[in-house]
């Protein structure tokens, strides 16, 4: 294998470049990013960096030098338009061809468009890049009232920066409590209740019809139930859409994401495809209502790929198989999910002293653990996980039970 091109510079294609030099991969290796920034991390725009506290340096992957020095050609600004697989070649947006042997795919996720009217105003914004966040910043100086729409991670994160700021910020959301496609009632409820502590005002249950304007500008959001809310900043946080059409145009499957093997192969063997735009096969998510292949969207789930691929393409085939985790910063909150829940899950809460943790059981099996400023339950949960140890829901719920003895 002389060329390997990856489309998409974001964590899980940056990952999958240094992964492959590490495990002595000698050819030729081009990473193509239509973002102009050198590969950075995204999970602090919406926390530090959208706090004033890291600058546009302290979010990147690694320094320019790195990628000179292990022969990484990093196209920045460019957009791969189409993959010819017959001839294995891609096509780039500035016209010139790029050939390659192996090819992988990494291209990511947008943000859910709010498909209301007035939502192309300006002061209706979203976060996903470095650009989305630098606006942002830019855009709460002076505003007199924020709404979010959507009380999902990215939402949640922004509102708690905004009202620490002592900035008034509403949250809207469609469903009736935070984060409910993925925390237990429990962890809802008490994320919730930080929030509101901190100012943080919600509308629960309650769809945005409309986005009303002055002078071309958004003043005001209009709810299903007729109320009407002031708003000069709107920042709309409803979910993603995996970034699929470029592989379901060379005639790749895709079902909301790319379809992959557990080897994270498609159905064409020269192409790969890792991070948050590939749905994949996991143990984890078995009995979950969507079945047991699953998209995930978390940092945890791009590196992780990216080093399975990058072992397999070097000759170490192993099947992915990842305990899935994800944190979020919301105020001084750390949230940490190990696993995957389903919304029916059953849930244990374990309380002690600092944060509680929820264990989440599916057909009496530990499917997920939500830990609260409890970094250590979190990382026994991941252990327990991966090595599918049993665990009861009585002994989840014995503050004397001891979690790390099982897990080690
Ligand atoms: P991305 O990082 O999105 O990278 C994909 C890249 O491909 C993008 O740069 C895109 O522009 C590019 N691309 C797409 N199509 C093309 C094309 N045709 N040609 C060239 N380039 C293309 N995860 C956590 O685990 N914890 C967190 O706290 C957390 N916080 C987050 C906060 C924010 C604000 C955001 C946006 C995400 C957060 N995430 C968090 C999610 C995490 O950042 C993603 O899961 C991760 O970035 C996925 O990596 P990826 O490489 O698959 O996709």
């Amino acid at each position: 294998m002389d060329a390997v091109v990856i489309v998409g510079a974001g964590q899980a294609g940056f990952q999958a470049a240094a992964s492959l030099r590490e495990a002595g991969f000698a050819g030729r290796l081009t990473l193509v990013g239509e973002e102009a920034a050198l590969p950075y991390q995204r999970p602090p725009l919406s926390k530090a960096y959208l706090a004033g506290k890291t600058d546009a340096r302290g979010l990147l992957l690694r320094q320019e030098s790195f990628f000179s020095e292990h022969r990484i050609d990093h196209l920045s600004g460019t957009r791969v338009t189409a993959i010819d697989r017959e001839d294995r070649h891609v096509r780039l947006s500035d016209g010139e061809r790029l050939a390659y042997d192996h090819l992988i795919l990494a291209t990511g996720t947008r943000n859910r468009a709010l498909p209301v009217p007035g939502a192309d105003l300006a002061g209706v914004r979203q976060l996903r890049s470095i650009d989305d966040a630098d606006a942002l910043r830019g855009a709460i100086e002076g505003v007199r009232h924020i709404v979010v729409v959507g009380a999902g991670f990215i939402g949640l994160e922004f509102a708690a920066v905004c009202a620490a700021r002592g900035l008034s910020v509403t949250v809207i959301e469609a469903a009736e409590r935070v984060m409910a496609r993925a925390v237990s009632p429990e962890t809802s409820q008490a994320f919730r209740a930080f929030h509101e502590e901190a100012g943080v005002r919600f509308l629960f249950g309650a769809g945005v019809t409309a986005i009303e304007g002055e002078g071309g500008r958004a003043a005001a959001i209009r709810t299903v139930d007729g109320q009407s809310l002031p708003a000069d900043l709107v920042v709309v946080g409803i979910g993603v859409v995996p970034n699929q059409e470029l592989a379901a145009e060379a005639g790749l499957a895709v079902r909301d994401g790319i379809e992959v093997d557990a080897f994270l192969a498609t159905s064409d063997p020269a192409v790969s495809a890792i991070g948050d735009c590939v749905r994949f096969p996991s143990r984890f998510a078995a009995g979950m209502p969507g079945g047991d292949r699953v998209r995930i969207e978390s940092v945890q789930n791009a590196v992780d790929q990216g080093r399975c691929l990058a072992a397999r393409l070097t000759g170490r085939p192993a099947a992915y198989d990842a305990v899935p985790w994800f944190w979020s910063d919301q105020g001084p909150r750390k949230l940490q999910i190990a696993g995957l829940a389903a919304p029916g899950d059953a849930s244990v809460l374990r309380p002690t002293g600092a944060g509680f943790s929820v264990f989440r059981f599916r057909e009496g099996r530990l499917s997920a653990v939500e830990s609260v400023d409890r970094p250590a339950d979190h990382m026994a949960a991941r252990r327990l996980l991966a090595a599918a140890k049993s665990l009861s829901p009585e002994q989840a719920a014995d503050p004397g039970f001891d979690l790390k003895a099982l897990a080690t």
